[in-house]
């Protein structure tokens, strides 16, 4: 096989096709600034309108809730400090969870520094957050919360339903993160019961460079970026109009064809989980049941995970290691860790991540290679 076999989509997907139809018009003819008075400016405002109307529709809330950003991390940002400082002489502390991204994680440490209060919600040996514990942590002060729908490295579904329904009682914001949710489990806002909740274009087929905010109307934020009225204010900047267009048709697509994928994905998901534990010596799970189809890392004893990957991109096999971000830092994976894993089989654990492209025979062609490659470290390895 001499092609790259793609099981990295929780890093970045392929832009679809249908999607990059979509915008090419809006690069060529439909090139207008959405602010200007003429009819190339009005087609432009049309457009994003009609993205923003589609893309509530999907996310059963008003199209004055729906905020274009340039990317998840941004939308996290907005949500989180932007709550926190608006309601600032409401309470000062935040709670987040152990297994957060990067972007939530560094944004709530920040606040930090500006004078607030923040607590870690542990996760079980499952890295599913541990409710009692979040419970606990809440004091009168708590402003907001921010827990994510699906993980990153692991894919374990977090209790978003029990969580919103926690903060509601108590008159606390809940703020999801969601970037790892969209096609693979529902985005209803109403059922979710979430005030704020993030989504990132490149997780779903749509390119990189823009995202979206879900913001309740009623929850206020104090925005990042100062400028224009566009964005009701929220994110003032130029709207970018072709990635607009991409990430609405992406997300129909993705809502649309949800279940139709995921029975794609589901069964190869399972069947690279069984070869590999059957076949692999010392190979352990850190994926639980309650988690996203496409989704699988796992941990081999005694090995590097960065070896691993190596090897497996010598023969077109792209994994990862942890998140993206943080690849590139030899740090084991925080989350990893938070399960009560300990440092070595963080270090061995790899993350395959399928996408509606993966094909039963890249995860046999996978698993083959995978087999050559731990023998080969494990025949040279100390630790064994
Ligand atoms: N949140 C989660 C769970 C993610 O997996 C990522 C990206 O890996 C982000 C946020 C950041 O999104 P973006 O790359 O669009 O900034």
């Amino acid at each position: 096989m001499n092609k790259i076999v793609y099981l990295d989509n929780n890093a970045t997907t392929k832009t679809d096709n249908g999607v990059l139809e979509e915008m090419l018009k809006y690069f060529g003819e439909e090139y207008g600034n959405a602010s200007s008075q003429y009819t190339l400016g009005m087609n432009a405002r049309e457009t994003i309108e009609n993205a923003r109307s589609k893309i509530a529709g999907i996310l059963n809330c008003m199209p004055k809730e729906i905020f274009f950003t340039g990317c998840g991390t941004e939308s996290d940002n907005i949500a989180i400090a932007g709550t926190a400082r608006r309601y600032k002489n409401k309470g000062n502390h935040i709670i987040t969870s152990a297994i957060e991204h990067h972007a939530v994680l560094e944004t709530v440490k920040r606040l930090g520094k500006e004078g607030f209060e923040w607590s870690i919600a542990n996760v079980k040996e499952n890295g599913i957050v541990d409710l009692d514990h979040l419970k606990s942590l809440i004091k009168p002060t708590t402003v907001i919360i921010s827990v994510m729908y699906a993980n990153n490295e692991t894919g374990a579904i977090q209790p978003i339903h029990e969580i919103s329904t926690i903060c509601r009682e108590k008159g606390i914001y809940f703020h999801t993160d969601a970037v790892q949710a969209a096609g693979k489990l529902t985005l209803n806002t109403k059922e979710l019961g979430v005030d704020m909740m993030t989504l990132s274009g490149h997780k779903f087929h749509a390119p990189k460079g823009i995202g979206i905010l879900f913001k309740r109307n009623g929850v206020n934020v104090v925005p990042l970026t100062y400028g224009g009225h566009h964005e009701q204010s929220v994110r003032p900047g130029t709207e970018n109009v072709p990635y607009i267009a991409g990430i609405a048709k992406a997300l129909e697509i993705a809502v649309n064809d949800m279940e139709k994928h995921v029975a794609h994905i589901a069964p190869l998901k399972e069947k690279l989980k069984r070869r590999i534990l059957s076949e692999i010596e010392k190979s352990t799970l850190n994926t639980p049941d309650e988690s996203v189809c496409n989704t699988l890392n796992v941990s081999f004893s005694g090995l590097e995970g960065e070896s691993m990957l190596l090897s497996l991109d010598e023969y077109g096999i792209e994994v990862s290691t942890g998140s993206a971000c943080s690849s590139g830092s030899l740090e084991p994976s925080h989350v990893i860790l938070a399960m009560g894993r300990d440092h070595l089989t963080a270090h061995g654990s790899i993350r395959f991540s399928l996408s509606k492209y993966t094909t039963e025979e890249e995860i046999d062609y996978t698993v083959d290679r995978l087999k050559e490659v731990i023998e080969r470290i494990r025949r040279i390895s100390p630790y064994k």
